[in-house]
Parts: C-alpha cells; sequence; structure tokens
C-alpha cells in the first residue's frame, strides 16, 4: 500500500486524483486532504476516501469540517492554518504527496513535499515558476523523486531519455515543442477581447480546470508559465523551448533530437492521463480515459501562437529570460490581476498591461532564498494591486 496525501484535494487536480485513486483502492491509501473553505467538498470526500487527516486552511470552515466528521464517527484528525499544510506533507505515512494547491499559495507546501525524499507529483507551477533553482536544488539535494502533472510537462517527462530526465539537458535532445490549445478566443481580434467576461474565458474548448488556470490558458499566460516550468524541471535553456498552438490538445508536448527523431505523447485530453502515470510510474495505471480514436479525430492542427493578440505569452518568456526575481514578479502581478479580472473588476485586455507595468516598476534582484522570493511576491502584489487600481479608474 503506498500512502498518498493531495495538497489542494477539493481542486480540478485533486478531484481526478481522488478518481483515478478510487480506481486502485488496493494500492493506496489515503493519507490526507486539504483544502482552503471548501467544507462540504472536503466532508464528501472524507466519507468517501477515509483520510488520517483532514486540512481546512481557515479556521472557522476547520471547526465545521470537524463538527460534520464527529457526528458522523469518522475517526479523522481536522487541522487547520497554513503550517498544517506543511505539516501533512510531511507525514511519515506519505509515499506520495500531490501538490494540487493553485498560485503563489502552494509555494512552501510544495516545498515541504520536495524536502521528504519521497515522490512528489507536480501540479502547482506556481511554486517552480517563483522558486525555481531553489526547488530543484532541494528535489536534488534530498534524492526527492519528481513527477511533472501538467499535461505537457507529463508528456515530455515521458518523451525524454530515463538518464538525465531532471539532472541534466540529456544529451542528443535539440528542443521541447511545448503545445498550446490557444484558450477559448484563438482567432479573435484584439479588440474584441476587451469586452470577455469570466464566464466566457473559464470555458475552455477542451480542458475542464480551476478558474486561475482557465483565464491563464485564455491570456496565454499559461503557456508563458509552462515554458519557466520546463525550463527548471528538465534544465532546458528558454531558447530551446519552443510553444505550438495545436488546438485539439491530442498532441500534449513533443521532444526533438539531433538525429532529427522528434518523439510526442498522444493521449485524449484528461489529466486523470497524467495524474496515473504519476501514481503509477513506471508501471501503468488504468485511469478511466476514452481509448484515442484517431480516425474519428481525422487531422491534428498546428500553428504559431498570436503573440500579438495574447502579449503574456512573450511577457513571460522575457522574465525566463532575464531570470532572478522577473519571474516571481510576473507570477505576483498575474495573480493579482487574474483576480480582478474574476471579480469583474478589470477587463481581460488589462491583465497583461498590469503585468507588464509590475514588471517595469519592481527592482530586479536575485532572490537566493525562499524569505527573499516570498518578500519579491509580496512587493510585486503592491505594485500590482496599484497598476490594477489605476487601470480601473481609467477605464472607468
Ligand atoms: P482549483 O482552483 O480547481 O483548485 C485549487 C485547490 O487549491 C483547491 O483544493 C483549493 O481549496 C486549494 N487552495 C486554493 N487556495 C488556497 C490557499 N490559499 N491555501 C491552501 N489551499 C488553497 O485549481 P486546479 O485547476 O486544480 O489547479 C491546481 C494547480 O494545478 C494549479 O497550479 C494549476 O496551474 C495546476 N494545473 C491544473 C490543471 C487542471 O487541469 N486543472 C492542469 C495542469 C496544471
Ligand atoms: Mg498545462
Amino acid at each position: 500500500m503506498r500512502g498518498v496525501t493531495i495538497l489542494g484535494a477539493t481542486g480540478s487536480v485533486g478531484r481526478h486524483t481522488l478518481d483515478v485513486l478510487s480506481r486502485h483502492r488496493n494500492q493506496f491509501q489515503v493519507i490526507a486532504l486539504t483544502a482552503r473553505v471548501d467544507v462540504e467538498g472536503l466532508f464528501r470526500q472524507c466519507l468517501e476516501h477515509r483520510p488520517r487527516y483532514a486540512v481546512m486552511v481557515e479556521a472557522a470552515p476547520a471547526q465545521q469540517l470537524r463538527e460534520r466528521i464527529s457526528r458522523q464517527g469518522l475517526d479523522i484528525q481536522v487541522l487547520s492554518g497554513v503550517q498544517a499544510l506543511e505539516d501533512v506533507a510531511k507525514l511519515a505515512e506519505n509515499d506520495y504527496i500531490m501538490a494540487a494547491i493553485v498560485g503563489a499559495a502552494g509555494l512552501l507546501p510544495t516545498l515541504a513535499a520536495a524536502h521528504t525524499g519521497k515522490r512528489v507529483l507536480l501540479a502547482n507551477k506556481e511554486a517552480l515558476v517563483m522558486a525555481g533553482q531553489l526547488f530543484m536544488n532541494t528535489i536534488r539535494e534530498q534524492g526527492t523523486e519528481l513527477i511533472p502533472i501538467d499535461s505537457e510537462h507529463n508528456a515530455i517527462f515521458q518523451c525524454l531519455p530515463s538518464r538525465g530526465r531532471h539532472d541534466a539537458w540529456p544529451a542528443g535532445v535539440c528542443r521541447i515543442l511545448l503545445t498550446a490549445s490557444g484558450g477559448p478566443f484563438r482567432g479573435w481580434p484584439k479588440e474584441k477581447l476587451r469586452e470577455v467576461t469570466p464566464a466566457q474565458a473559464c470555458a475552455h474548448p477542451r480542458w475542464s480546470m480551476g478558474r486561475k488556470i482557465s483565464v491563464d490558458s485564455a491570456t496565454l499566460m499559461n503557456k508563458g508559465l509552462e515554458v519557466i516550468e520546463a525550463r527548471w524541471l528538465f534544465n532546458a535553456a528558454p531558447e530551446c523551448i519552443e510553444v505550438v498552438v495545436h488546438p485539439q490538445s491530442i498532441v500534449h508536448s513533443l521532444v526533438e533530437y539531433t538525429d532529427g527523431s522528434v518523439l510526442a505523447q498522444l493521449s485524449n485530453p484528461d489529466m486523470r492521463t497524467p495524474i496515473a502515470c504519476g501514481l503509477g510510474w513506471p508501471e501503468r495505471l488504468e485511469a478511466g480515459v476514452h481509448a484515442l480514436d484517431l480516425c474519428a479525430l481525422g487531422h491534428l492542427d498546428f500553428e504559431p501562437p498570436d503573440r500579438d493578440t495574447f502579449p503574456c505569452l512573450d511577457l513571460a518568456i522575457q522574465a525566463a529570460r532575464v531570470g532572478g526575481s522577473a519571474p516571481v514578479t510576473l507570477n505576483a502581478a498575474n495573480e493579482v490581476a487574474v483576480q480582478a479580472f474574476l471579480a469583474e473588476r478589470l477587463p481581460f485586455t488589462a491583465i497583461a498591461e498590469v503585468v507588464r507595468h509590475t514588471l517595469e516598476q519592481c527592482p530586479s534582484s536575485t532572490p537566493d532564498s525562499i524569505e527573499a522570493v516570498l518578500e519579491c511576491d509580496r512587493r510585486a502584489r503592491v505594485i500590482a494591486a496599484a497598476a490594477t487600481a489605476d487601470a480601473v479608474e481609467r477605464m472607468a
């Protein structure tokens, strides 16, 4: 039996992970599940999966959950507070930790998981964007096994030779081709984007995901964050990573070798495939995913990204090249702007403006500790909040 803890269990990745686990109850035992405030969601997961621990970040929802669990007579310890996220990531009973909290909030718990020397299934890309070097150093020093869950990075992981998957750019590999669906506004003219609503931005044509990553997919910031993620995961120079739009989301990414061979991983767009890969590796687990029917698909299309209409992609690639604090600033500004867009305060097209302005205003540095990363993040959020307020005022 392998013990599995899921950080961010009530989210899209967390729920898909529990779906895969429920198909293999004889192999996995759920140790801890965490959520921010969704009492009902976590309670139902506790009923079905009987973890030993449940964490709600906020105290009042934690108390509600505790009462419901006790009324039900379940033997589950309910913890609360941000420290509890790190504590359950480090439990001795864990063999695998799924890092699926969204955004910078996932950084410290994901880093705690990296310290364990166990297997980390990494969905929380923002942790790598913010602290890639520190995170990868920790993984190497602790001998932690890291399996990327982001579908593109999981595809690349599967296409790379086993030697040098994380430690070095493997000899013979010359390029990573990162595929992007293009999001719900692919092909739209720039002018039309000003009016789009959060509901439109979250209606992704291929994937059903949390709201923040859905907006990131619509702006193409998600692909930019993924370039930075790939840069750290595979020790790849940003110049060796190319973004290709592939609207069907069947080819999840490709690796090109110096002899001209290109290896790709294909599957229907369903997060249970990369999740099952991470849970089973190097074995394969049944994941409940429909078989791929290539003849029914008929064709697979590829095109370059529209960099002019979706400037977030180049802002992120530029931040990847600059390095140091730039990706931290980019990520923080994006989180602030996306939140304002989802709250219907900021227009969609102003997300890129807020990110650009924040990158211009934030002094650059080389954060060499997690405290320094968090300080950069805080500083960028203050500047991004002011830029957001200015943009809102200008548009009023
Ligand atoms: P989501 O919004 O659906 O779920 C987020 C989870 O994190 C929830 O369980 C929520 O309770 C928890 N959470 C949110 N804020 C928190 C906080 N402040 N403290 C503690 N917990 C908090 O998000 P998602 O779509 O599942 O994405 C999770 C991560 O996986 C993101 O980093 C995303 O980029 C990445 N990812 C997601 C998908 C996908 O298909 N959804 C694909 C690839 C990568
Ligand atoms: Mg992805």
